[in-house]
């Protein structure tokens, strides 16, 4: 037996949230963005997808995510979301850097001159993220520099909202607001308009005034909301094991390390093969369920690095090598990220990049 759940990837739950998002936007340009390895859905299989469906434009965080698209023959244009310091990987590897300071623009135009070409490239601004990207009150100056520079080609011009996931859309219309103001200077002082955009999954779901020339989703692609309602998104990721072994304990027992539960009857347990280390966070100890039958059996006790104990008196005739949910859906039973992610005070985002990492995949 190898370790870990089966990350089963629905394909055709991807392609129903493309059709969401294209249905939002209509003919606009959708970067899908496939960083931490399509949130831990694979990049490649979900890139080749999202590619075939249409997509034209990719975004990841590093360059070495970039090279595992080109070497496995994705040839859509790329968009490097953080890393620009390795300025030769972007030739090499046909990549749109993201420019947020000057001195990178200088480094890419040099290698650019060197080589007789001309690199295209976004410039990020920073409207109120507090991440990267160029401050709002040298922004204009700043992009005006860099379109000027020999072997720049500037394409687009783009930030990010830092709350537009709130039902209080204030800040984000100030962010908004002060984007398209810098991006008018900046472009009547090119004389050309630029490629603008700044809508994430959020925004995409709640805010039509920011889908500008692009949009930016992420999390909605992998079927997940930014909100507690679900806007018909279609959860791409479900989570599945086996049950191991079953035990019928008396009254009194001690479940786990640390005896967090205590049997209140006499009990039927499971022990399902799957523990923090694949991801099932330990804080859910106690404090969930796992499907089986489909039905909850509730998690009893602390969940450990390999193993998590799970009590199914109350379902019938459970037994060895039954099917085990841990997130999806099993017949009518649904446990969605979202569900998991309330439980602990976290977002969906972190639920399926950390199942999703090292696990072993099943595209249907
Ligand atoms: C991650 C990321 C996105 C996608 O955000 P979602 O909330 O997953 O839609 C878009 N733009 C940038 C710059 C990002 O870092």
């Amino acid at each position: 037996m190898n370790r870990g759940p089966i990350a089963e990837i629905d394909l055709a739950a991807l392609q129903k949230n493309l059709n969401i998002i294209y249905r939002a936007v209509g003919k606009r340009n959708v970067i899908s963005v496939v960083k931490a390895d399509a949130y831990g859905h694979g990049a490649v299989t979900i890139s080749r997808k999202l590619v075939n469906a249409g997509v034209s434009y990719l975004a990841v965080a590093f360059t070495g995510e970039a090279k595992v698209l080109r070497d496995a023959g994705i040839t859509a244009r790329i968009m490097v979301l953080f890393d620009n310091r390795d300025v030769m990987d972007f030739f090499t590897y046909n990549l749109i850097p993201v420019i947020y300071e000057k001195r990178t623009a200088r480094a890419f135009a040099g290698e650019a001159a060197k080589k007789g070409l001309t690199v295209s490239v976004h410039l990020k601004i920073d409207t109120g993220m507090g991440r990267v990207g160029f401050s709002a009150d040298t922004a204009v100056s700043d992009a005006l520099d860099i379109a000027a520079m020999k072997g720049i080609a500037v394409e687009g011009l783009f930030s990010h909202f830092s709350d537009a996931d709130l039902s209080d859309k204030s800040y984000a219309r100030e962010q908004l607001e002060l984007f398209q103001r810098i991006k008018s200077d900046i472009s009547s002082g090119l004389g050309y308009p630029l490629m603008a955009h700044m809508a994430n999954s959020a925004a995409i779901l709640t805010l039509q005034e920011s889908y500008l020339d692009a949009v930016r989703p992420g999390i909605m692609l992998y079927g997940c909301s930014p909100f507690e309602e679900s806007y018909g998104l279609n959860p791409v990721m479900k989570i599945k094991s086996e049950v191991l072994a079953i035990r019928s304990l008396p009254l009194g027992s001690p479940i786990s390390y640390g005896r967090t539960y205590v049997t209140r009857r006499k009990s039927r347990i499971a022990v399902i093969p799957v523990g923090y280390a694949d991801g099932y966070n330990r804080l859910l100890s106690n404090n969930s369920d796992v499907l089986i039958r489909g039905k909850r059996a509730p998690v009893v006790g602390r969940i450990c690095m390999d193993v998590t104990m799970v009590d199914v008196t109350d379902i019938r005739d459970v037994s060895e090598n039954d099917e085990v949910v841990l997130l999806g859906r099993q017949m009518d039973e649904l446990i969605t990220a979202r569900e998991l992610s309330d439980r602990i005070n976290t977002i969906p985002y972190e639920i399926v990049t950390a199942f999703g990492h090292g696990a072993r995949r099943e595209y249907v």
